[in-house]
C-alpha cells in the first residue's frame, strides 16, 4: 500500500452551491433530451421540478431528555406512469435542492428499466453516526408520521438510500402499518426478508453495476479477469461491488470511505476489509498508510467506480482520470463539464441513472411480491434483474451510438420519454 497518509475530511458532503448545481445540471440534460426528442417547451416546464415537495419538522426526544427538531423532505417528481418511488437518505448535508434532483433521477431510472413508477425521494438532515439506535427508531417513525398523508403502497413507496438500511425500513413499515390499521408491507422496500423483503435487494445496486461493468467491458474489449478496478466508497453499493468484482477475477486495487482510501497495485484483500467495515462503510481508519480520495480517483486502472456521493469527478480532475471505463454507482458523482471531458477523451462513462438502477429494479420486484403475497427464489430475482439490466444497457448504448451522444444524454432520452408520453395520454399536456 502507498505510504501517503491523509485523513480526509468527510467526503460525503458538498456545499449548498454544489447541490443547487446538481438540480441545475439535471434540468439542463432533461432539456437537451426533450429537445432531441422534439417535445415542445411545456414538457420541460412540467418535468423540470417535482410535482410535489413536502417539508416536515420532526420533534424527537433524545436519549438525554432534550428535544431536537429535525427537518425532513419528501419530493414526488412525476406520477403519470405510476406511484412515485425512491429512497430516503439520512445525512447532515441533505438539502431541498438535492432531494428534488434525486427525485428526478428516480423518474429517469424507472423509465430506463421500464418499471411502472415515477420518481420520488426523501431525506432527513441528521447524522445517524452520532445517534443511538433508539433515537434513530424515533426519528424513522416520526418521519413516517409526518409524511404519511402523501405516501402509501399505491401513492409513493420509499426505500433505503445513503445511511438508511433494512432496520430503518422495518420501523417505517411498522409505523405506517399502525397508521393504516393494516399490515402494509408494500408501503416500503428494502425490508428485512422476514418482513416481506426480497432476496437480492440488499446487493441489488451492486449487482446492477456489475452487469453494467461487464457489458461496458465487452464494448471496450477489456477482459474482466485481471482487470484493475478502483471503487470509491465502501457503503452498500461499494462494498458489495468490490466483492463481486473480486469474485469475478478482477483485481480491486483501490477502495475508499469518507476518511481516506487504500491502494495496493497487487489487489486488496477484499474479504478482510468487508469483515472489518462498520455499518456505515468505514474501514480505512484502521490503517495508517492511506491515500486521499482525490488520489484514489486518479489511480492508473481499467475501471473506475464512484460509489460514494455527488460531485467527485469535476473539471478539475477529469483530465487526470486514467480509467478506460467509468461506471457511476453513486448518484451524481460526475459533473456535466467532467462528463464532456471524459467523453472527449474516449472514456466510456456509464451514467448513474442506468448503472445504479438495479436497486430500484429489485425494489419493484419486492413490491410485486408483497402485492401478490408470493415470494421468489434468489435465482429468480437474479435472472430477472440480469435481463432488465442487459436490455437497458444495450438500449442506451445503442441510442448513444446512433445519435452520436454520450451515454448520459442517451439515458435521459430513454428515461424521460415514457414520462412525457404518459403525461400526454393523461391529458396533462
Ligand atoms: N435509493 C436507491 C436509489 O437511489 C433505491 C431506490 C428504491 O429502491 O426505490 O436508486
Amino acid at each position: 500500500m502507498s505510504t501517503n497518509s491523509v485523513l480526509e475530511k468527510e467526503a460525503a458532503t458538498g456545499t449548498n452551491e454544489e447541490k443547487n448545481n446538481i438540480l441545475r445540471s439535471t434540468q439542463t440534460v432533461i432539456h437537451q433530451a426533450l429537445d432531441k426528442l422534439k417535445y415542445p417547451e411545456e414538457f420541460y416546464e412540467l418535468l423540470k421540478e417535482p410535482l410535489r415537495m413536502l417539508t416536515v419538522k420532526i420533534p424527537i426526544r433524545m436519549d438525554d431528555g432534550t428535544v431536537k427538531i429535525f427537518t425532513g423532505y419528501r419530493a414526488q417528481h412525476n406520477d403519470a406512469v405510476g406511484p412515485t418511488k425512491g429512497g430516503i437518505r439520512f445525512h447532515p448535508e441533505v438539502t431541498e435542492e438535492e432531494v428534488k434532483a434525486l427525485s428526478i433521477w428516480m423518474s429517469l431510472k424507472c423509465g430506463i428499466v421500464d418499471i411502472p413508477y415515477g420518481g420520488g425521494k426523501g431525506g432527513i438532515i441528521c447524522d445517524p453516526r452520532e445517534m443511538s439506535f433508539r433515537e434513530l427508531e424515533r426519528l424513522s417513525r416520526g418521519y413516517v408520521r409526518a409524511i404519511s398523508q402523501i405516501v402509501g403502497p399505491t401513492k409513493d413507496i420509499p426505500a433505503p438510500d445513503v445511511f438508511t438500511n433494512s432496520q430503518i425500513m422495518a420501523w417505517m413499515m411498522d409505523e405506517f402499518s399502525r397508521i393504516d390499521e393494516f399490515n402494509s408491507p408494500g408501503f416500503i422496500t428494502g425490508k428485512p426478508l422476514v418482513l416481506g423483503g426480497s432476496h437480492g435487494r440488499e446487493s441489488a445496486t451492486a449487482s446492477g453495476v456489475t452487469i453494467c461493468i461487464r457489458e461496458a467491458a465487452k464494448k471496450k474489449g477489456i477482459n474482466l479477469e485481471g482487470a484493475r478496478v478502483v471503487v470509491q466508497g465502501f457503503g452498500n453499493a461499494g462494498s458489495y461491488l468490490s466483492k463481486f468484482m473480486h469474485d469475478a477475477g478482477a483485481k480491486v486495487i483501490g477502495i475508499s470511505d469518507a476518511y481516506g482510501a487504500l491502494y495496493d497495485p497487487n489487489g486488496l484483500d477484499i474479504d478482510y476489509l468487508l469483515d472489518r467495515r462498520d455499518s456505515f462503510g468505514t474501514v480505512t481508519k484502521m490503517f495508517s498508510n492511506t491515500i486521499s480520495n482525490k488520489e484514489l480517483l486518479e489511480l492508473d486502472c481499467d475501471i473506475l467506480v464512484p460509489a460514494a456521493i455527488e460531485n467527485q469527478i469535476t473539471e478539475e480532475n477529469a483530465h487526470n482520470i486514467r480509467a478506460s471505463i467509468v461506471v457511476e454507482a453513486a448518484n451524481g458523482p460526475t459533473t456535466l463539464e467532467a462528463t464532456r471531458i471524459l467523453t472527449d477523451r474516449g472514456i466510456l462513462l456509464v451514467p448513474d441513472v442506468l448503472a445504479s438502477a438495479g436497486g430500484v429494479t429489485v425494489s419493484y420486484f419486492e413490491w410485486v411480491q408483497n402485492n401478490q403475497g408470493y415470494y421468489w427464489a434468489e435465482e429468480e430475482v437474479a435472472e430477472k434483474l440480469e435481463k432488465v439490466m442487459v436490455k437497458s444497457f444495450n438500449k442506451i448504448y445503442d441510442t448513444s451510438q446512433n445519435h452520436m451522444i454520450d451515454m448520459r444524454l442517451a439515458a435521459y432520452m430513454v428515461g424521460v420519454r415514457r414520462m412525457a408520453e404518459a403525461s400526454r395520454f393523461r391529458g396533462w399536456i
